[in-house]
């Protein structure tokens, strides 16, 4: 059982250390519990729901209810709280004990560092794998689009699919250059990248 800001990729590590498979791709997802379930995170083919047992809910309206898995419907990046309005309490996740779980997740965590830009600033993966094909960073490079950048945000040279911020980028550099990446690659390719990021309106 974990509460909602307990870090995911903590708890990544840490089950993993005590040989708990289920949460190894967590490790090193920047999130809290909370904010992983929200966005069902997912890394290196799994998802966040394919471990989840429960969630404790407070709805805004006062009324606390408990979520079993089967109530649930997630799909890729997507949960059923992005429709609602409370909070998610804490999250009982079902693990299986794995020998060898510690050290998939430390090759995971491995591969991470080598592959994405994770010393840089950014907001981790910009647009959603299109389903079945090339990934998002698969076309963005195949467009010649690495180290293209508008002001201060550019497309990093490690991983395409990742806008990192150079020095002072502002969000209309990051929402220009997501713009010129779609009209890009579905010039060359066919393919529209639909965002993962969620952009929220400055005026709220
Ligand atoms: C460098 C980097 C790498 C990343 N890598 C990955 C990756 O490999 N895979 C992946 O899937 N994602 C990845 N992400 C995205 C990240 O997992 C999501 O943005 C995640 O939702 C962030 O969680 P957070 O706790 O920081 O939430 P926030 O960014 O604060 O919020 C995200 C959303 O979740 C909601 N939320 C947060 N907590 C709760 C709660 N307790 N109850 C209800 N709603 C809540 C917020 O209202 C908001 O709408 C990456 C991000 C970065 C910056």
């Amino acid at each position: 059982l974990a509460g909602a800001g307990v870090s995911f990729s903590l708890l990544g590590i840490q089950t993993a250390r005590r040989n708990l498979s289920g949460l190894e791709f967590a490790s090193g997802i920047p999130a809290t519990v909370g904010g992983a379930v929200f966005m069902n995170a997912g890394a290196n083919g799994r998802e966040t729901c394919e471990a989840l047992h429960e969630v404790s809910y407070v709805h805004a309206d006062g009324r606390i209810q408990t979520f079993s898995r089967p109530e649930l419907q997630f799909s890729y990046r997507h949960s059923p709280f992005q429709k609602m309005s409370g909070v998610i309490v804490s999250v009982l996740f079902r693990l299986v004990s794995q020998e060898g779980a510690r050290l998939k997740q430390l090759q995971i965590v491995e591969h991470r560092m080598q592959t994405q830009p994770l010393r840089e600033k950014s907001a981790g993966c910009i647009f959603r794998n299109p389903e079945g094909g090339m990934s998002a960073g698969a076309l963005i490079d195949r467009c010649g689009l690495k180290g293209v950048q508008i002001g201060g945000a550019k497309v990093s040279e490690i991983h395409a699919n990742f806008i990192v911020n150079v020095g002072g980028a502002s969000s209309r550099d990051v929402e220009e250059l997501i713009s010129l990446i779609q009209s890009r690659v579905q010039e060359r390719t066919g393919v529209f990248l639909r965002p993962e990021v969620r952009v929220i309106d400055g005026s709220l």
